[in-house]
């Protein structure tokens, strides 16, 4: 960077006098129409502010070209968009995590356009309970007596500390962890902190490879009044490795908090065998077991805390409930999603996340070649993730389709991404890879359209 002198100077008074007018650039975002006109106020909204963006940055210094137009229209558009998610990574945290299923959506879609019996007792005309929407679901489907909903699982987990953790003699309120527990999950869900925040106090045990019942009891006897377990669901011990079964955890002799994470209802999917089922800890007497709805459940972002009458109405009963309860549209979707695990057939089938987790060899290499035809890529083998922060050991084998990039991977990656809608590969050994796994339906087709579109194959 030189010095401004006198030539820099004019160049900038030249630049800042062409800056067009806030009308001039509002009426030729109207004229352009792209992606559908905006209203007249719409367009002057957004010309006000690229434009006094633009002479900011000409005011400290910028000498490059801009197109103003370009950054009108980008300026309308919607920053949270649909992508298609050719990652592999099936439960993904940063693209929303499970996609819904159709009966979902549409639930979605009839509660979002007008009003619900949310809170309101269709039968006796009183006030309803928004819960019990979904309570009747989950006690069928986990055999727990009653069920409440909040707005994701780490808000369940600090409902349930906070609701269930019981004062000794002295007020303290003791919670009791193994050490090899006191985990976090990504997004900042720390353990000791959410104990701290739930006005609890943490007593650690064992060690970070190996706890016992013993262990456990001694504290107890200490006065710790409550039992948090928490599922290790992103890493894995391995080796000299010793833990304390939930059954064991419930014959202590104070209630049991168990923070499962995922929350799989599916059985008899082989990949996620080791996640902790929700029915075997409600069967061995946990208070409450505490999941996420969009993990391995398949629906939308929730978090629900289900176990004995008494246990639940406590969460219920506490201040924290109001400040932590979903609205319509999560008790809808997640009303809609776990009426599919009646039939467990048509769950797998219907539910997004359980049908890519199956999805049959043959089925994913016929949609790799496709995709490879539509797009000039060649089919490699691949491995996909589970991801959500679960099952980190298991790996996921299927084709993928792999594009050279003209110029580099990673500009490769981003055109993809830039691109309306955007696309998201992974990039591996210097290509970009693209998991047919993770495009459902239509998707498929969407993607090539992005690639051809982008390497200019079209
Ligand atoms: C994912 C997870 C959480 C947090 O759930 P969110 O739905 O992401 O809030 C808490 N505990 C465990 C064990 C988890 O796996």
């Amino acid at each position: 960077m030189s010095a401004p002198d006198g030539g820099a100077t004019a160049d900038r008074a030249a630049r800042l006098r062409a800056l067009p007018g806030v009308d001039a650039l509002a009426a030729r975002l109207r004229a352009d129409g792209d992606g559908g006109a905006p209203t007249a106020a719409e367009a002057v909204a957004a010309a006000r502010v690229v434009v006094a963006a633009r002479r900011a940055e000409l005011l400290a210094g910028a000498a490059d070209d801009a197109d103003l137009l370009a950054r009108a229209r980008e300026h309308l558009r919607p920053t949270l968009r649909r992508v298609l998610n050719a990652t592999g990574v099936v439960v993904h945290t940063n693209l929303g995590r499970a996609p819904l299923a159709p009966a979902a959506v549409d639930a979605v879609a009839a509660a979002a356009a007008g009003y619900l019996n949310v809170e309101l007792d269709l039968d006796g005309g009183g006030r309803g309970q928004r819960d019990a929407h979904v309570a009747g679901l989950l006690r069928e489907l986990t055999g727990a007596e009653d069920a409440l909903v909040v707005n994701n699982g780490a808000a369940a987990a600090l409902l349930a500390v906070a609701a269930l953790a019981p004062a000794d003699g002295t007020g303290e309120r003791r919670v009791v962890v193994s050490r090899g527990q006191l985990v976090e999950i990504g997004g900042g869900f720390r353990v000791p902190d959410v104990i701290a925040q739930a006005g609890a106090r943490l007593v650690e045990v064992g060690t970070t490879n190996r706890t016992r019942a013993d262990d456990y009891a001694a504290a107890i006897a200490a006065g710790a009044g409550l039992v948090l377990r928490v599922h290790p669901s992103n890493f894995r011990t391995v080796g000299f490795v010793q833990d304390v079964s939930v059954e064991e955890l419930c014959a202590l002799g104070v209630p049991v908090v168990d923070d499962i994470g995922s929350g799989v209802l599916a059985t008899g999917i082989a990949a996620l065998a080791d996640e902790p089922p929700i029915r075997r800890s409600i069967a061995a007497g946990v208070a409450a077991v505490t999941f996420s709805g969009d993990k391995l459940l398949g629906g939308p972002q929730a978090g629900i805390v289900a176990g004995t009458a008494q246990a639940v109405a406590a969460c219920r009963r506490h201040p924290l409930a109001r400040a932590l309860r979903p609205g319509r549209l999560t008790m809808a979707a997640l009303a809609a999603t776990l009426a599919l695990y009646r039939d467990p057939g048509r769950a797998l089938r219907e539910i997004p996340v359980l049908a890519m987790l199956t999805a049959p060899e043959g089925e994913l290499r016929a949609r790799a070649e496709r995709l490879a035809a539509a797009t000039g890529g060649t089919v490699v083998a691949a491995v996909a993730r589970v991801g959500g922060g679960a099952l980190p050991l298991v790996d996921l084998p299927g084709p993928a389709v792999a594009l050279d990039p003209p110029a580099g991977a990673d500009s490769l990656a981003a055109a993809l991404r830039a691109h309306d809608p955007p696309l998201v590969g992974r990039i591996a050994d210097g290509r970009v890879l693209l998991d047919p796994r993770t495009l459902a339906g239509d998707e498929l087709d969407a993607a090539a359209a992005v690639v051809r579109a982008v390497l200019g194959r079209a």
